[in-house]
């Protein structure tokens, strides 16, 4: 046996808990299949932290971050607290862990499952074979930017964000993404508003100056109203979009729908440091306590945790091809059921469980896209 991998998880809120269950089975028996020992440690956080500390993210939870090999998260947020304080607030303690651990590139796999071609929105001639990377950043842009504030003026109020980026902000997440195409299709679209923006002027010429270490790479621009219509239209011109934190927010949750249910997408949020892995959802206060959460975006996000923090690739295919075959088998949480008959309709623990059933014996070859 090797050494313990330490892992820290974060349920959350929500969904958060229920997800992170599922996909916590899965890290077991994959570390037990290759012969890993695994230590989990979990803690509060968000509204889970704020009922029993006060606060949405405490100094030990982040100590305990820090320690660990990979963190996994559920999902923070909820009505109960939107009237916290915007330092008090649930979501700060997403925004905090990604400063604190300074996760500037956040990876998000956009692909169709021939299985649930038709649980998308979208023509399936138009969404089948897609395979996309988002890579956007994290820790910068209208996020972070300060000033930040609302104040009283004589006509009423007035807020205000701030959009800024860096020179060296820029250039390590474009780093990520030329790193990341030189593996797939070697192409990069970066995505700004550089026709009005000045923070997306520097965007690009940042990026185009970074480019140069690539030349293997073909590099595109595109503005982000462009992308958000190209994105239905054509999803498979792209191969790894490029992106600032708001732009990458909005369009991978569009994204999702490539995919057919937001329940679907996992994703990794990296640093040189540290690294946290979650689903892109939040915390579905609409579905929590039912058991009826997709939890395969958490699942998936513990493939990508074996792939880039707990050098497992085997085991990170296993878990996808696993998921391939779950749902080639007909399991549909009732996200992605809607173009199924009802005994296709399982509930989170149950998908969870087919899931396991995969890992455990062998799958069935020849049935992925
Ligand atoms: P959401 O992602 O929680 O939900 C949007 C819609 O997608 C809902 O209808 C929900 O039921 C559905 N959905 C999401 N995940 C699903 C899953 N795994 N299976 C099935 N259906 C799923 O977004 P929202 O409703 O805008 O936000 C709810 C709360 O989550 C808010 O407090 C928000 O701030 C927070 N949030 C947190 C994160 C995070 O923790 N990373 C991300 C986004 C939103």
């Amino acid at each position: 046996m090797s050494q313990a991998k330490e892992i820290v998880v974060l349920p959350g809120d929500g969904i958060g808990p229920e997800v992170t269950k599922e996909a916590v089975n899965v890290l077991e028996i994959v570390c037990k299949r290759h012969g890993h020992k695994l230590r989990i440690r979990s803690f509060p956080v968000g509204g889970a932290s704020i009922d029993r500390y006060g606060r949405p993210l405490t100094d030990e939870t982040l100590e305990a971050c820090k320690d660990s090999e990979a963190v996994l998260l559920g999902a923070v947020g909820g009505d109960k607290w939107n009237d916290q304080p915007k330092d008090k607030r649930p979501e700060s303690a997403l925004l905090n862990l990604r400063k604190e651990l300074d996760l500037y590139a956040n990876l998000r796999p956009i692909k169709t499952y021939k299985s649930l071609i038709h649980a998308s929105p979208l023509k399936p001639e138009i969404i089948e074979g897609v395979d996309i990377m988002i890579v956007r950043e994290l820790t910068g842009g209208i996020y972070f930017g300060r000033p930040r504030l609302i104040e009283q003026t004589e006509s009423g109020e007035r807020a205000v964000d701030t959009k800024e980026y860096t020179t060296p902000e820029i250039k390590r997440v474009a780093h990520t993404a030329f790193e990341t195409a030189t593996v797939r299709n070697r192409k990069v679209t970066s995505v700004d508003k550089a026709n009005v923006l000045d923070s997306s002027r520097l965007w690009r010429r940042t990026v185009e100056e970074s480019a140069k270490q690539w030349p293997e790479i073909k590099l595109e621009h595109m503005l982000v109203d462009n992308c958000a219509m190209q994105l239905v239209r054509n999803p498979g011109q792209f191969d790894v979009i490029l992106t600032g934190n708001m732009f990458g927010d909005i369009l991978s949750d569009e994204s999702s729908m490539i995919t057919g249910s937001l329940g679907m997408l996992p994703s990794a949020s990296i640093g040189e440091e540290y690294a946290m892995y979650e689903p892109v959802h939040g915390s579905a206060p609409d579905i929590a306590g039912q058991d009826k959460a997709n939890p395969l975006a958490a699942i998936a996000s513990v493939a990508l945790m074996c792939r880039y923090s707990l050098d497992m690739p085997e085991a990170a295919q296993e878990i996808e091809e696993a998921i391939v075959a779950t749902l080639h088998d007909g399991f549909r949480t009732a996200d992605i059921a809607s173009h199924f008959t009802k005994e296709h309709e399982v509930s989170t623990s149950e998908m969870g469980s087919a899931i396991l059933k995969h890992l455990d014996s062998d799958l069935k070859p020849g049935i992925f896209l």
